[in-house]
């Protein structure tokens, strides 16, 4: 069994990243994981991504070993759907207290997955591993080993603790574990020449069922979907496909690369995002199942089913354009989906201002040129705060990006539509660019934009008694300055500081004494001293009427 530190150097040294191949080999050392500046927000932890990605497999009990709010942290927050269990999005945790710590939770856990094992019954138990159980040394992968030895079914270490690293690392380490633990472990009823694997698909809203159908037609099994609609034998025997495709390159590289270099599966990167890149990656997937062993013919149904799709496709998208003609898309996701999405959204005619890059890779990068030309706005790292302000001032009429920064567009009261993970709606294939685009028009023209740009009734209350205010106070005050004849010297307002500061030229020249004070006067006898040397039509109404 590898070692935990000895993984994640294997990890850092992955020749299929280009931005690792990029680096010297001091630099590959340090790893990915950028220093973070104080008050920066970290994203999630490295066990957030193993669980993010191992977790829309769904007929695998999924335990996380340490305190609750580990697992608190990480449900459900992916909004993968599935076609048959359910049991994926239990919630199970050792939920280890301050007396585990002391005395070692490794017991506890060998218990939880005697529990689970009791009441479900699942396929398989993922066991992962979270900060405070690494800290004090429980050795999972011991447990793991024991239990699945004495209750007879795969009890899975997924050994990616929250503080080693980034998000993207731990995707990385849940990969190792499928490499290290469960691909290759099983067989297939059988097999045939048009069997492929799905690589970094979640499923998310259900958007693999929108291609899936258009894979049956031509005839192409997914053996294994890594990991949306995923099930624990389908992975096990995945090393039997004849090809892969990889859709989210950054998240599981490993898997496709190792999977090459060990069953001799070769693998692309692709997008179903938009027509283009759909029917692109269909011919893809047709092209190497031929080259594996596929009747030629397959490439000709290929064909004639894209042919089929793409004209109702571009149909369909058609009535859009006059709706997004002029509109500016800023675009703030990462990997696959920074270029994919651009594809898409100027098939429908709108322009991209700018696409973030944080995540994406050498090559997504070059994809976006092709694309967008080389001016590319490519957004490296871009502080919510400018992302305000680009909205603010109008560069953009919606931005498209995850939940974390909806609140930046909302702020800044621009339209703003999720594509990242807890979305709603799915937007594959052919049918699912139709989706997208009916959401970002409805975004657009929501009218809640209209009036959430106006100013708040009570804003408005507060200007307008301002205006009558002011105007009263000048109806009782005529401008000393200006009115010659009062000479801008003598007349004294009870009125407040407008006429102060009017009345500048009037102290200037008869020094600060000749300011009165503000309120009226309360003398009862009649006039008091200071208001003795006051025209009659300055005095406040009581010492008028007295008068
Ligand atoms: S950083 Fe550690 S403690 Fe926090 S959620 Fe991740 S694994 Fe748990």
């Amino acid at each position: 069994m590898t070692s935990l530190p000895t993984t994640i150097q294997d990890v850092f040294n992955e020749p299929g990243c280009a931005r690792n191949a990029s680096k010297s080999k001091v630099e590959r050392k340090n790893g990915c994981t950028k220093q973070l500046k104080p008050g920066g927000a970290a994203g999630g932890c490295a066990f957030d991504g193993a669980k993010v990605a191992l977790q829309p497999f769904t007929d695998v009990a999924h335990l996380v070993h340490g305190p609750i709010a580990c697992e608190g942290n990480s449900w459900d927050n992916r909004g993968s759907v599935s076609s048959g269990s359910d049991l994926w999005r239990r919630s199970f945790t050792t939920d280890m207290s301050e007396t585990d710590i002391v005395f070692g939770g490794e017991k506890r856990l060998y218990r939880a997955v005697k529990e689970i094992t009791e009441k479900y019954n699942p396929q398989a138990i993922f066991v992962y591993q979270t900060c405070v159980p690494a800290m004090i040394g429980d050795d999972i992968d011991m447990v793991c080993k024991a239990a699945s030895a004495k209750f007879g079914k795969p009890v899975i270490p997924i050994n990616s603790p929250g503080f080693v690293g980034s998000k993207n690392l731990g995707n990385k380490l849940a990969g190792e574990a499928l490499l290290e633990h469960v691909i290759g472990t099983g067989e297939p009823d059988y097999t045939t020449s048009y069997d492929i694997n799905i690589i970094g698909e979640y499923n998310l809203s259900g958007e693999l069922w929108q291609i899936k159908p258009l894979l049956d037609e031509l005839g192409i099994r997914i053996l294994s979907c890594i990991s949306g609609d995923g099930k624990y034998r389908e992975v096990a025997y995945s090393h039997r496909a004849k090809a892969a495709m990889m859709v989210c390159s950054r998240a599981m590289i490993n898997v496709a690369r190792k999977m090459r270099q060990r069953y001799g599966i070769p693998f692309f990167e692709g997008s179903f995002y938009g027509i283009e890149d759909t029917s692109d990656s269909l011919r893809q997937i047709a092209r190497m199942l031929i080259e594996s062993g596929a009747p030629a013919e397959l490439m000709e149904r290929t064909q004639a089913l894209i042919a089929r799709e793409e004209t109702k496709a571009w149909a369909a998208i058609e009535r859009f354009k006059p709706r997004f003609a002029g509109k500016r898309v800023v675009l703030i996701t990462g990997g696959v989906k920074s270029w994919s999405m651009v594809a898409a959204l100027q098939e429908a005619g709108l322009e991209i201002v700018g696409t973030s890059v944080k995540k994406s890779t050498k090559k997504d990068k070059e994809r976006i040129k092709e694309l967008m030309g080389q001016d590319a706005h490519m957004i490296e790292d871009m502080s919510p705060r400018e992302i305000y302000k680009m909205l603010k001032d109008a560069k953009a009429d919606i931005m498209l990006s995850g939940g974390k920064s909806q609140f930046v567009a909302l702020k800044a009261a621009m339209p703003w539509l999720d594509i990242n993970q807890e979305r709603c709606h799915a937007y594959m294939g052919y049918v699912g660019i139709l989706k997208l685009m009916e959401e970002i028009e409805k975004a657009l023209y929501n009218p809640i934009w209209d009036q959430l740009r106006q100013a708040a009734p009570w804003d408005e209350f507060d200007r307008n008694l301002q205006a009558r205010t002011a105007a009263q106070m000048h109806a009782q005050a005529p401008d000393p300055v200006r009115d010659p004849s009062r000479n801008g010297v003598r007349t004294i307002s009870f009125s407040n500081q407008a006429e102060v500061s009017e009345g500048e030229s009037a102290i200037a020249a008869h020094g600060p004494k000749l300011a009165e004070p503000n309120k009226p006067c309360t003398s009862s006898s009649g006039r008091c001293i200071a208001c003795k040397d006051i025209p009659s039509d300055l005095q406040p109404p009581a010492l008028q009427a007295a008068e």
